[in-house]
């Protein structure tokens, strides 16, 4: 059978050759014998698996070394969380709305302590992002919370000027990290669940500067706790072995790509080969300002009524699945990371164009 044209927002598409690789490793991982699903994470097998997996992260993302790598599990929801429970410290934090999921990280963090609203794009939709002066901070905030990629918008922030250079920023990427190059040395914490761009879901990839270690208050839960999951090399109990193989394995898949400039060229690519298709249709809409469209996720919509349900039987015909929008949204959304190749996409402009000729 032949394997589809995989649309799907997470868990999304692996490239090909890593699946194949973890297929060829999957009974008897080099030579020893079990599969790393059975192996020990006390073992030198296992620290070898992830030690090289930090170590190619580190990489490829150019982490200094004053930045901790964190293999964690519960999600980026968890870390809606977890991230004020470890860097409050009784202070208060300022978070930028801009699309469905910074709005849940917002809701969460006024859970467990003072969450201020700094800005909001809510009365547009969620179609642009603040400009500077719509952005109030508080002085004594511990940190910014930013959504850099919202995945049900469409909305990426390009730059982060805007932001202000003195603050400590922190910054959900679940679903553009590893995307293109990043200067971690800009960010407090970033963190993303793993299941966009970075391999199966149960991970959760934690980056947070040395000096944000150490915040959190004595009664915090230990598995919450960062301090102690870094001394523990994450590994204070059982980590998702499995997970964190397969992510080192793109890890060095990304490697062999060329790295981060050569992995964002090519998703340039095919983010304007869409936004272009969709711009010059009369049928197809996407209502993000162009300046902040995202690269990895395109809503679109339909401009003619009740033709949604005819366009995902047809798309399904063509190989082409995991196409409709987020409810939220309504329409479509293609997400197309890193390991959607070109002709994925290719695929999917011609089709909407032989629909759109069709209806
Ligand atoms: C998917 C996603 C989340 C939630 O991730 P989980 O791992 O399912 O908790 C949070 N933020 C963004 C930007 C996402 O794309």
């Amino acid at each position: 059978m032949e394997r589809l044209h995989n649309f799907s927002a997470g868990p999304a598409m692996l490239p090909q050759s890593v699946l194949e690789q973890a297929r060829d490793e999957l009974l008897n991982w080099h030579g020893c014998g079990m599969s790393v699903m059975e192996m020990t994470h006390r073992g030198k097998d296992f620290f070898g698996i992830i030690n090289q997996a930090e170590a190619d992260l580190r990489e490829l993302l150019n982490v200094p070394a004053n930045y901790r790598v964190l293999f964690l599990q519960g999600g980026a929801t968890l870390q809606f969380a977890q991230i004020p429970l470890n860097l409050l410290a009784g202070r208060s934090a300022d978070y930028i709305v801009t699309g469905a999921w910074s709005k849940k990280a917002f809701k969460e963090a006024g859970k467990v302590g003072n969450a201020r609203l700094a800005a909001t794009t809510e009365s547009s939709n969620f179609t642009r992002l603040p400009g500077a002066e719509e952005i109030s901070l508080s002085n004594d905030a511990a940190y910014l919370h930013v959504c850099t990629n919202e995945t049900v918008h469409g909305v990426e922030m390009h730059d982060i000027a805007t932001l202000g250079a003195s603050v400590t920023l922190v910054a959900d990427m679940s679903s553009h990290i590893l995307s293109r190059p990043v200067d971690v040395s800009k960010y407090g914490l970033i963190y993303g669940g793993a299941q966009k761009n970075i391999g199966p879901a149960g991970l959760t990839l934690v980056i947070v500067r040395e000096d944000l270690l150490g915040k959190a208050p004595a009664n915090l839960p230990t598995m919450l706790d960062y301090t102690v999951q870094a001394e523990n090399g994450s590994m204070f109990n059982t980590p998702p072995t499995y997970s964190i193989y397969v992510a080192g394995l793109v890890f060095q898949w990304l490697k062999k790509q060329g790295g981060l400039a050569a992995i964002e060229q090519a998703n340039i690519a095919k983010a304007k080969l869409l936004y272009e298709a969709i711009d010059a249709s009369n049928l197809y809409h996407n209502p993000v300002e162009p300046s902040c469209r995202s690269r990895m996720n395109v809503p679109f919509t339909l401009k003619k009524d009740g033709l949604d349900e005819a366009f995902i039987v047809a798309a399904k015909q063509q190989g082409i699945v995991s196409i409709k929008g987020h409810k939220m949204v309504g329409g479509m959304r293609a997400s197309i990371y890193n390991a959607m190749p070109l002709e994925g996409v290719q695929a999917l402009v011609s089709f909407m164009q032989d629909f759109e000729a069709k209806n």
